[in-house]
This record gives structure tokens, C-alpha cells and sequence, in this order.
């Protein structure tokens, strides 16, 4: 159980560390590329204005006469396009980049920025200026900051997911370290409790031994202790069998033939089956053996077939089926009874949960058949499952490893 919580923490907690160092990663590659970006348009915008100022108009003609070292343009990819208000192309340095004309301003993998070139005199508009940057540095700065978020964030998600183990750990450990003096305790107060109630059961037996000598009221009311007695034996035994299944004590199995297992179990119950007038539909295959501990087993099988008649209806029908799939034996206990709802599906095997309290504590449950159940099948690495639908019925499935006969260390 407490693996399962575990597994569950961690992978909780790596999935909160991997969104906040995602969310991380984006905003920090926004906000970079978004200043890297600024910083270029105002490198250029900053080129642009001295190009447009070594153009000026002289007869009517646009002139330029730069200053801009051509050795400046190619080490950073850039170029320089003087255009005169008819668009036409006047001069251009460095680089050449594009040779498309001044209205495609889109360029791929090119940064570009057109600038108005005006006449000193009058400020009119006498030409353009076109500043285009070659984006393959830029793509390679971005690249490497891909690199080196993504590297980071695996790495952190790493040392985060090690850390977490351990403080996942360290958490836990108390938690299971009182859970086990928990049950440890329900073990023994459920011992200790054992035999003061049978000194009660078998005085009360006594006592009604000779019921025609009795008060009839006083007769009642020794009944009612024996029958109050006996619904605490049962209940403080199936306490201290659910707290023996999950000790994981040394086991010692032996190889149980289901069918016959079935054969004394279904002699019990039909007893119980016939009267309620429920049809006992049992379908086994042959030569089924398992390893497990045989009054577990029964037991077991015996809460499940128990809650199939009791929350089935007169004249009702409960289908017993037992075969081997895949080395796996499957049991199936489907009963037409009262079905349970969708919603209570995943509490039914929780300790003491009951789905009509009044209903089940006056048919004498407790609410722990179930519990049993599942400690039973999972002592033995098995599982249950459970198929229901209001009003039409439910089916539990019980998968456990099935044991070949003739392994004969175990005959
Ligand atoms: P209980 O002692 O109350 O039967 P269980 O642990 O065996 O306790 O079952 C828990 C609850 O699951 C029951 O209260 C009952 O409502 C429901 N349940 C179990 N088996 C069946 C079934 N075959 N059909 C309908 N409801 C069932």
C-alpha cells in the first residue's frame, strides 16, 4: 500500500517540478529572444540612420558616398541598399542578401529594416534605405540556448526526481512506522479479546442449556448475549486475519485442488442458497491447483459467494466459474442481485465501508468481507475485480497463479 502512495507522491511530484521548469524554460526563451531580437533591430536602426545620412540629393539624383567599411558589413552578414523614391535600386555594400525588390519586405532567415533617407533641407523623403542582417547567428545563439534550457531542465529534473525519492521517503517511513504499530495493535487487542468472549459464549451455552428452566424473557435476553457474543468473535477474528495477511510472515503453502475446495464450500452454502430459492450455477474446469493456504483460500471464495447471496434477491441466480487462462486460475462469482453503483465500485473493498449500513449490520456484516478478500488474494500476488450494475448484478473476478500438479515437491 504504502508503495503504491509512494509511486503515486513521486510521480505527482515530478510532474509539478516538470510543468514549473517548462513554464520556466518558455518564459526564459521568450524573454531572450525577445531582447535578442530588440538588441538586432536597434543594431540595425542604428546602421540604418548612419547610411541614410552618406546619401543626400545632388541635381535631382540620389548620391551616396558611405563610410561604412565594407569588412564591418561581412563579418556580420549584413548589407546596405540605397533606394531612391521611384524604388530604384541606387547602391548597396557589404553582404548581399536580397536581391528582391524594396516593396518585399518579408525576407526568410534575413532581418530587415527599411529607413526613410530625408533632405537635410527641406525633410523631405528622397530615398530609402534598406539594412538586412543575415539571421543564421541569431538562430545559432537560439539554438544553444535550446540546448542548454533542455539540458538543464533534464538534469534538474533528474537531481529533483533523486531528491524527491528521498524526502518522499523520509515521509513515509513514520507514517508506515505507526501503521505498523497500528495494526500491530488491532492484532493484539483482538487476541487479548478472544478469550474473555469465549468465557462469554460458553457460559451463556451453558446457561441455555436448559432453556425450559428459564424465564422465557430472561431466555430472550440470554440468546441476545449469545448472538451479540458470536457477531464479536467473528468480527475481532476477521480483524486479526486481516492484520496476519498483510505481516507477510513466512508462509507455509500447500497445493490446493480448487475443485475440491469448491465441492466442500458450495455444500455449505447451498444450504443458505436453497433457502432463499437461488439457482447454484457452478462451472469448473478440471485440474485446478494452486499454492496458497487452503482456509485463506476458502475463505476467500466464501465472502464472495456469502455477498452474492445475501444481496441477491428470492429466486434469484448466482454463477460460480472457475478456469485456467494463461497459467492464471480465474474464479467468477456474478450474481442477478442488487448491483452496486458505479460510485461505490472503487470503496466496497475499503475496511468496514458498506453501501446500506442498516442492510448489511442486520444480515450480520461488518463490512470487512471484502477487505478480507482482497488481503487474501494479494497475500497470494492475486487480484480482484469487480463488474456491477444497479439492479441487474454484480460479478467479482479473482485472478491467482495457477501451480502445475506435477510439480511434486508440493504433492
Ligand atoms: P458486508 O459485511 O457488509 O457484506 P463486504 O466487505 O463483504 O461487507 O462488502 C462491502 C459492501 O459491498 C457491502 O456492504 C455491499 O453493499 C457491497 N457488496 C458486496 N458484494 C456485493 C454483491 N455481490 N452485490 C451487491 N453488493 C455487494
Amino acid at each position: 500500500m504504502f508503495k503504491k502512495i509512494q509511486y503515486k507522491l513521486l510521480v505527482s511530484y515530478i510532474l509539478v517540478w516538470t510543468s514549473i521548469l517548462v513554464v520556466f524554460g518558455i518564459a526564459v526563451k521568450f524573454f531572450f529572444t525577445r531582447s535578442l531580437s530588440q538588441q538586432l533591430t536597434e543594431k540595425l536602426t542604428s546602421l540604418g540612420k548612419t547610411a541614410s545620412a552618406s546619401a543626400e540629393l545632388k541635381q535631382g539624383h540620389l548620391q551616396v558616398d558611405s563610410d561604412i567599411q565594407d569588412r564591418e558589413l561581412l563579418a556580420h552578414a549584413q548589407s546596405l541598399q540605397w533606394f531612391d523614391t521611384q524604388n530604384h535600386l541606387i547602391a548597396q555594400q557589404g553582404k548581399i542578401l536580397s536581391n528582391q525588390s524594396l516593396q518585399n519586405q518579408e525576407l526568410p532567415n534575413i532581418k530587415n529594416i527599411i529607413l526613410p533617407i530625408f533632405n537635410n533641407d527641406n525633410k523631405q523623403i528622397i530615398g530609402y534605405v534598406r539594412i538586412a542582417q543575415s539571421l543564421e547567428e541569431f538562430d545559432e545563439t537560439l539554438r544553444k540556448l535550446d540546448l542548454g534550457l533542455g539540458g538543464g531542465i533534464v538534469i534538474a529534473l533528474i537531481l529533483s526526481s533523486l531528491g524527491g525519492i528521498y524526502l518522499i521517503h523520509q515521509a513515509i517511513e513514520p507514517i508506515e512506522n505507526s501503521f505498523q504499530k497500528l495494526k500491530q495493535f488491532t492484532a493484539d487487542a483482538s487476541h487479548e479479546l478472544r478469550s474473555p468472549l469465549m468465557v462469554i459464549k460458553s457460559n451463556v451455552a451453558v446457561a441455555l442449556k436448559y432453556p425450559e428452566e428459564m424465564r422465557v424473557s430472561d431466555r430472550q435476553k440470554f440468546q441476545a448475549i449469545a448472538s451479540a457474543t458470536q457477531q464479536m468473535i467473528q468480527l475481532i477474528e476477521d480483524l486479526l486475519l486481516l492484520a496476519r495477511c498483510s505481516k507477510n510472515q513466512n508462509h507455509t503453502w500447500q497445493l490446493i485442488d480448487l475443485n475440491s475446495l469448491f465441492y466442500n464450500l458450495i455444500e455449505i452454502l447451498r444450504i443458505k442458497a436453497d433457502k432463499k430459492q437461488i439457482y447454484l450455477d457452478i462451472e469448473t474446469e478440471e485440474n485446478l491447483f494452486l499454492l496458497g493456504d487452503s482456509t485463506q483460500i476458502t475463505r476467500l471464495l466464501r465472502n464472495l459467494i456469502d455477498n452474492a447471496l445475501q444481496y441477491t434477491s428470492l429466486g434469484g441466480k448466482i454463477k460460480i466459474k472457475a478456469n485456467l487462462v494463461n497459467q492464471s486460475i480465474l474464479v467468477q462469482v456474478e450474481d442477478t442481485g442488487i448491483g452496486i453503483a458505479p460510485e461505490n465500485l472503487e470503496q466496497i473493498f475499503e475496511r468496514f465501508w458498506q453501501v446500506d449500513v442498516a442492510r448489511s449490520y442486520h444480515s450480520g456484516g461488518s463490512g470487512l468481507g471484502l477487505a478480507i478478500a482482497q488481503s487474501i488474494a494479494k497475500e497470494h500476488n492475486g487480484i480482484i475485480t469487480v463488474k456491477s450494475e444497479l439492479g441487474v448484478g454484480s460479478c467479482f473476478t479473482v485472478c491467482l497463479d495457477a501451480q502445475l500438479k506435477t510439480n511434486r515437491k508440493y504433492i
